[in-house]
C-alpha cells in the first residue's frame, strides 16, 4: 500500500492533452534495449505493508513477484531479473524504513536496471473485509440518570434505538503511480551518472556528478525527461492491460513524494497497486493462483508491448493514450 502523504497526485489525463509520447523520450535516439528488469515486492521482513482477512501485502508482492519473474525468464531469456528481494526480509537485512528503501534503489541502480517495477497491494483506511456501524431506527422511553453530582436524578427519556448493520469494503481495482520528475532529489544524481546512449561513465567524467553545473543540469533534466515518458508509458501499458483482462482501474498517477523508492531509481520505475486486500474478493483473487497468474500475464502483456515499442523503430511508434478512468 501506499500511504498518503502531503503530495499531490496530478490527473494523469492533462498529460495527454499536453503531449503525446514519443518513444525514447527524445526523437532521433537510437532504440533502447530493455536488457535488465528490476522486480521489487513491495515491503517484506519488519514491514507487512497492508493487511488483509487472510493475508499481508509483503507476502502477496513477494509471491507476483516471483511469478513474474519466472514468467519473464521463459518469455524473454535474453532479459537479466534482479529482485530487490526473494525472501520475507528487509532489503540488505535493513532494521529501518530508510535503509531499506535506499538498499531497494541501490540494488536496482548498481545492477544499471531498464525498468523498475514495484509490485504492492492496495487498501481502504477502513477495517479489511469490512466493519460494523450503527444507525437510529427509533426511539424508546427509558429511566435514565440525568445530570450531576446533588442534581442527578432519574427522568424518563427518549432513547435512541440502534441498529448495528455491516459495511462491507467494496472498493477494488489496479492503479500505477509514476515518479513526477524533480531534478534536486537522488533521481538527479543516478540520471547523471549515465551518458546520453544509456551507459555509465561514472569514471569517465567526473562532471557528471556536479548539478550544479548547468551542463549537468541540462542533462539531468533531459534524462528525467526520458525516464519519465518510459515510466509514464509503461504505467499506461500496465493500466490499459489490466482493463482489457476485465479489472477496474484507477489509471495511471504520478507523485512527487512519497514514493521514495522510485524517486531514488535512474531508469523508467513504476509502482503498481495490484489490487485491493481490503476487499474480501479481491483479496482472495490476489491470494490464488489464478489470480496471481492473471496478474502477472497482464504485466507480461505490457512488458511485451513496452519492449516492442522502445527497441523498434522510435521515431514512427506513439504509444497510444491511456483509456483509464482517473479519481
Ligand atoms: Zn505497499
Amino acid at each position: 500500500m501506499l500511504r498518503a502523504v502531503s503530495g499531490f497526485i496530478f490527473p494523469f489525463a492533462f498529460l495527454f492533452l499536453c503531449s503525446s509520447f514519443q518513444i525514447g523520450g527524445i526523437s532521433g535516439r537510437k532504440p533502447i534495449k530493455v536488457r535488465t528488469l528490476i522486480i521489487d515486492p513491495g515491503h517484506g521482513g519488519l514491514y507487512p505493508g497492508t493487511r488483509g482477512l487472510i493475508s499481508t501485502e509483503k507476502d502477496v508482492t513477494l509471491d507476483i513477484s516471483l511469478k513474474l519473474g519466472e514468467a519473464v525468464k521463459n518469455k524473454f531469456p535474453d532479459m537479466k531479473v534482479v529482485f530487490t528481494r526473494t525472501t520475507d526480509a528487509c532489503v540488505n537485512n535493513a532494521t529501518n524504513l530508510h535503509d531499506d528503501l535506499h538498499g531497494r534503489a541501490e540494488i536496482a541502480n548498481q545492477a544499471k536496471g531498464d525498468l523498475f517495477i514495484s509490485i504492492h497491494c492496495n487498501s481502504t483506511r477502513q477495517p479489511p473485509g469490512g466493519y460494523y456501524e450503527k444507525r437510529v431506527i427509533g426511539h424508546k422511553k427509558k429511566l435514565a440518570y440525568v445530570g450531576r453530582g446533588s442534581k442527578k436524578r432519574k427522568k424518563w427519556i427518549n432513547a435512541p434505538i440502534y441498529e448495528s448493520y455491516w459495511v462491507k469494503n467494496m472498493r477494488v481495482g489496479t492503479e500505477t503511480y509514476v515518479w513526477k520528475a524533480d531534478r534536486n532529489t537522488k533521481k538527479g544524481d543516478a540520471i547523471n551518472e549515465r551518458d546520453e546512449n544509456g551507459e555509465d561513465i561514472t569514471d569517465s567524467s567526473e562532471e557528471s556528478f556536479d548539478l550544479s553545473s548547468p551542463e549537468a543540469r541540462m542533462r539531468a533534466q533531459l534524462y528525467e525527461k526520458k525516464y519519465f515518458d518510459n515510466s509514464a508509458l509503461f504505467a499506461t501499458l500496465v493500466e490499459q492491460s489490466f482493463v482489457t483482462a476485465g479489472r477496474e482501474s484507477y489509471g495511471v498517477k504520478q507523485r512527487d513524494v512519497g514514493i521514495q523508492v522510485l524517486q531514488a531509481t535512474g531508469m523508467p520505475s513504476v509502482l503498481i497497486e495490484v489490487g485491493f486486500l481490503s476487499n474480501k474478493e479481491e483479496e482472495e483473487y490476489l491470494n490464488s493462483n489464478d489470480g496471481q497468474d492473471e496478474v502477472v500475464q497482464d504485466i507480461m502483456d505490457a512488458l511485451k508491448r513496452y519492449k516492442d515499442q522502445l527497441e523498434g523503430s522510435p521515431d514512427t511508434i506513439e504509444a497510444a493514450p491511456a483509456n483509464t478512468t482517473q479519481q
